[in-house]
């Protein structure tokens, strides 16, 4: 066992435990889907404006900004959490279980607005140690909606121009009381395509009067699986699925066309912009043996998420320093999606994942399933962790 870490901070976080726990049941109990955070935006701003920081609404529709500003001259930190739920039903076997049907925070949003709400309530109590100034971002539609991009282009990161940018997400992976880090490359970018496989139907029996856009279709979906394994680097990461084939109506017709849905996913923006190319290079050439034609839609996703080293290694240091290095792990990227991505592509900063985890109280299932909770001591844990992030960017030496 490692010695417990002597922790002053934690103990004045623990003070507003109660009030965290209440904030994260109350949105618990009332679920809003992406760009509907209308509850939820306003029991955000009501907060923001009694800890007196200037607060905008909305923003990408539903979105709330927070800016406190310290009394010393300093730079811009800002710290995001999502707002939305799932549209799924949770089973009533909590007293905080879902009150709206149809809809479950099954992410741990509503974890990540209480935790932002708790670092804010921290700071605007000591505004005289506070040197340069804090954003809080309240993004709405991570799932899937890009609310993230949308506060970026509306200029998020902007007056006052921001210097670095932190998130985390809940981890049902990791235990309580560790934090989880990206080096680099946190989550992939989740980019979809279509290719229409254009042909000239006619009488099944009589083939060589056609041009059969099912063989050609049969082909290339064997030849887009060659791509990973021949053009990406092996100790690299890529993924292309064809997720849906739809084409033909009978037995004996030979149809016009054939429609193949996919999704590509990687880890760096070269090995993205190589897989697109590389799709539709496959697919004229598939096209062209077999005298058929083709139309290659390809539609951008969430980016890659990538940490700046320098400010995932800031995280790490910050965080051991409350609770100690054996409770810091690097993690491994996956192949999922987030659109924190759109405002690391603009400023450094870096996202990190707090554990949830704890067996003893059966939590431990994964996102977005309907049996999914937090263990609540990550609320003061979580801010803890910002409050320590934030300290040593602006060098506010609060916590030493
Ligand atoms: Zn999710
Ligand atoms: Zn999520």
């Amino acid at each position: 066992m490692e010695a417990e870490v002597e922790n002053p901070l934690r103990q004045k976080i623990d003070e507003m435990k109660d009030w965290l726990v209440e904030i994260r049941r109350t949105i618990h109990m009332h679920p809003e889907l992406g760009f509907e955070e209308v509850e939820t935006s306003r029991l955000v701003s009501g907060w923001l404006e009694r800890f007196g920081l200037e607060v905008k609404t909305g923003i990408a529709r539903t979105g709330v900004v927070g800016l406190l500003r310290g009394k010393g001259s300093g730079q811009t930190v800002a710290i995001r959490a999502d707002m939305d739920a799932l549209p799924m039903d949770e089973p009533d076997r909590m007293p905080y279980a879902s009150k709206i049907r149809g809809k479950m925070h099954a992410c741990g949003h509503d974890a990540h607005v209480t935790i932002l709400l708790g670092v804010a309530k921290f700071f605007s109590s000591i505004p005289e140690r506070v040197k340069g100034n804090i954003k809080f971002v309240f993004q709405p539609a991570e799932e899937g909606g890009g609310g993230g991009r949308i506060m970026v282009e509306e200029g998020v990161l902007e007056n006052p121009r921001v210097d670095a940018a932190f998130a985390a997400h809940v981890y049902p992976l990791l235990p309580i009381g560790k934090v989880g880090i990206y080096e680099r490359e946190g989550l992939a970018s989740a980019d979809r395509f279509i290719i229409k496989v254009i042909g000239k139907g006619g009488h099944a029996a009589s083939p060589h009067l056609t041009r059969d856009p099912i063989m050609a279709a049969g082909h290339l979906i064997a030849q887009i699986h060659s791509i990973v394994s021949r053009n990406v680097d092996p100790l690299e990461s890529g993924v292309i699925t064809i997720g849906r084939v739809s084409g033909g109506t009978a037995f004996n017709i030979i149809p016009d066309e054939v429609e193949l849905w996919g999704t590509v996913r990687s880890l760096t923006p070269p090995i993205r912009e190589e897989l697109k190319s590389r799709i539709d290079q496959v697919a004229r050439g598939v096209a062209q043996s077999f005298g058929v034609d083709y139309r290659f839609n390809f539609e951008y996703g969430y980016p890659v998420l990538l940490n700046d080293p320098a400010m995932s290694k800031l995280v790490a240091s910050a965080c051991s320093e409350g609770i100690g290095q054996g409770n810091v792990e690097v993690v491994k990227p996956s192949m999922g999606g987030e659109d924190f991505a759109y405002f690391l592509e603009k400023v450094p900063g870096a996202f990190f994942r707090l554990g949830i985890r704890n067996e003893g109280k059966g939590i431990v299932h994964p996102y977005h399933s309907s049996l999914f909770d937090i263990d609540e001591e990550v609320l003061p844990f979580g801010v803890e962790m910002f409050v320590r992030i934030i300290d040593r960017f602006l060098g506010l030496e609060m916590t030493r």
